[in-house]
């Protein structure tokens, strides 16, 4: 009863991850905000898979709903184990910082950065004692290089990739791995607002990425394949540097 939780695995690069974790063998915890239909459609794809999946309703901001989402689940399912988390959940909110909201700071350093903290406190705990466990943060090529509009975005994803590392070095001797991946432009509903003509000039590829390229390489990462990487963020952008 080998279970990953994928937050965020309703759409886009959660989605993408839930099928692919599942085509390796892993039953999934799929967690969603609000969409339950999108979240539904992504438990019968993992189902179709042979798989168990569940969809797991809450935001990762929430500190008390994730406690009580996740103790409850556990308490339910006694047989099984999170082996692999992938904190994925995010949000935009562009705005250039004269002009930001304080909700827009919030929101987005609080879903991501939080929601990293909210979710994976309550799931290594279980890893430590099982002295198993795969953890696989979805950063951004934001958060490395920084972007403008976006300091809040790139600031929550920045910071995640501080606790990728340091969390890393913690958790090494018991068996677990703390690794990141950075996406650069994905086709998904959070870039449906951008002209991908306007942004091929950048790309040394031309082209965005499709979330099964994020989703092979969070598979590997979560996988015995990847065993001796720990602390490590790997750039799927097409080339941006
Ligand atoms: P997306 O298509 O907008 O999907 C977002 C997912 O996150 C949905 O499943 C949504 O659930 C969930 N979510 C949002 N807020 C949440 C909350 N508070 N609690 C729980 N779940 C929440 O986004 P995406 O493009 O796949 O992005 C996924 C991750 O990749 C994000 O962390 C994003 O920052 C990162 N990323 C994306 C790109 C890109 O180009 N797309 C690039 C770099 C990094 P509902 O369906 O219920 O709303």
């Amino acid at each position: 009863m080998k279970y990953a939780l994928v937050t965020g695995g309703s759409r886009g690069i959660g989605k993408a991850v839930c099928l692919e974790l599942a085509e390796m063998g892993y039953n999934v915890l799929i967690n969603y905000a609000g969409n339950h239909e999108a979240a539904t459609a992504t438990k019968e794809q993992v189902e179709a898979l042979g798989q168990k999946a569940a969809t797991l309703q809450f935001d990762v901001a929430d500190r008390n709903a994730v406690r009580t989402a996740l103790e409850s689940w556990k308490e339910n399912n006694p047989e099984a184990t999170i082996e692999v988390l992938v904190n994925n959940a995010g949000i935009r909110k562009d705005n250039l910082m004269m002009w930001m909201k304080d909700e827009e700071w919030d929101q987005v350093l609080d879903i991501s950065l939080g929601g990293f903290y909210n979710v994976t406190k309550e799931i290594v705990q279980d890893m430590i004692k099982a002295k198993k466990g795969k953890i696989v943060n979805i950063v951004s090529l934001s958060g490395l290089k920084g972007l403008p509009g976006q300091t809040n975005y790139s600031a929550a994803k920045a910071a995640v990739i501080g606790a990728t590392k340091a969390l890393a070095q913690e958790v090494a001797r018991r068996n677990i791995t703390v690794n990141a991946v950075a996406p650069g432009f994905i086709k998904t509903d959070m870039t449906g607002d951008l002209n991908e003509k306007e942004f091929l000039s950048h790309i040394p590829m031309r082209r965005f990425g499709e979330v099964e390229e994020v989703a092979k390489v969070v598979g590997f990462l979560s996988s015995p394949a990847s065993s001796y990487i720990t602390g490590e963020v790997i750039s799927i952008n097409g080339g941006i540097y």
